[in-house]
């Protein structure tokens, strides 16, 4: 990142964007050469804009599986946008069901899109994707999911699961800095959007046309020192062994955590079969001396940061435990954690 690069050089396009759009296409799937990739300025959310915003003919309509906040931002977006939505909202404890999904397409025949979080990092819940995309596909509808939280951290392939869009971005189980995202498409679901766009900056297929024309050019200033970091995250995804050994080790992470905050008293928002290894959310104890940010302070002292809870329907807080982080670095958390406990 302390070297320049320069936005119409070959060394950055040829040697970097071109490299990175090829990688992810093999990450994304066994059958690579059937997906394209294009990357997106912005945070996570700014390449769901693009897809939501790109990718719905004008007379198209959307079902938003809603189970977090997540999920409604889909929704949001959409209506932010004018797109014409359907939304399916079953709660944060709610685990959508293919079932449902096909019942709900059979109930309104003008839903053109479905699209699904694939883990709602409000909770940790893991949506069963695949089971959903296949769903929609029987019912001839496109998928977009949104794969923020989970690709690169589990183990997945876009033709298997049937996504024809995946929104992913740079600073999740990729591990790289934030400043960009990337959309993982069916090239012939890419190829079939032009001219659907409802933001200029975020036109999806203008974005992809110019990098795929131009040899990795970008259509507007792009984030090259982050772009450049992002292929040394993909060299370490490489050399951690892929993306199986990076979701074993989540697991590992994940296992631990969970026991040993369940051995300090905290009990998970989740049951266990719905819960995700990259983040938990926990309840707050149910106790008057229970202060979350004297906790987050505490554990922030010891070199911890947590996020604050994003559950609507109950007091939470979220553990993450992606990212370079270890087994000793877990158990070193539980350790001031359970310093830290004042609330009982
Ligand atoms: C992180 C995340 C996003 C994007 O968030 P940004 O803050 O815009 O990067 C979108 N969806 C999910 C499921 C996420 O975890």
């Amino acid at each position: 990142m302390l070297r320049d690069w320069c936005t119409w050089d070959d060394d950055y396009n040829a040697g970097v964007v071109q490299d990175i759009r090829a990688r992810l296409c093999k990450l994304a799937s066994e059958k690579a050469d059937e997906y394209t990739v294009a990357l997106m300025q912005g945070s996570g959310t700014f390449s769901v804009e693009s897809v939501i915003g790109s990718a719905i003919p004008p007379q198209g309509k959307l079902l938003a599986i809603i189970n977090g906040a997540y999920g409604k931002r889909i929704a949001t977006i959409a209506k932010t946008l004018g797109v014409a939505l359907a939304e399916m909202d079953g709660g944060e404890r709610w685990q959508p069901s293919a079932k449902e999904i096909a019942a709900a397409l059979t109930g309104d025949e003008s839903i053109t899109h479905v699209a699904v979080v694939h883990i709602e990092t409000t909770t940790g819940m893991q949506n069963p994707a695949e089971e959903i995309c296949a769903a929609a596909k029987a019912a001839g509808k496109t998928t977009i999911v949104d794969a923020m939280s989970s690709f690169g951290g589990l183990p997945m392939d876009a033709a298997t699961m049937r996504a024809d869009f995946l929104v992913s971005s740079a600073n999740k189980c990729v591990q790289g800095v934030p400043g960009f995202g990337f959309v993982v498409a069916r090239r012939d679901a890419m190829e079939n959007i032009k001219g659907f766009a409802r933001s200029h900056s975020l036109d999806l297929h203008a974005q992809w046309k110019t990098m795929e024309e131009n040899g990795g050019k970008w259509r507007f200033t792009s984030p090259t020192h982050t772009v450049r970091a992002f292929q040394k995250a993909l060299d370490e995804l490489d050399e951690e062994g892929g993306i199986t050994a990076r979701h074993n080790r989540y697991k590992e992470n994940h296992r631990i955590l969970i026991a040993g905050m369940r051995e300090l008293g905290f009990e998970t928002f989740l049951p266990d079969e719905y819960q995700s290894p990259v983040i938990t959310a926990f309840c707050s104890p149910q106790t008057p001396e229970w202060d979350f940010k004297r906790f987050y302070a505490a554990l922030k002292k010891s070199g911890f940061v947590i996020y604050p809870g994003k559950v609507t329907v109950a007091e939470t807080f979220r553990i993450g435990n992606i990212g370079d982080v270890r087994p000793a670095d877990i158990r070193q958390l539980l350790k001031a954690a359970a310093a830290a406990k004042y609330w009982e």
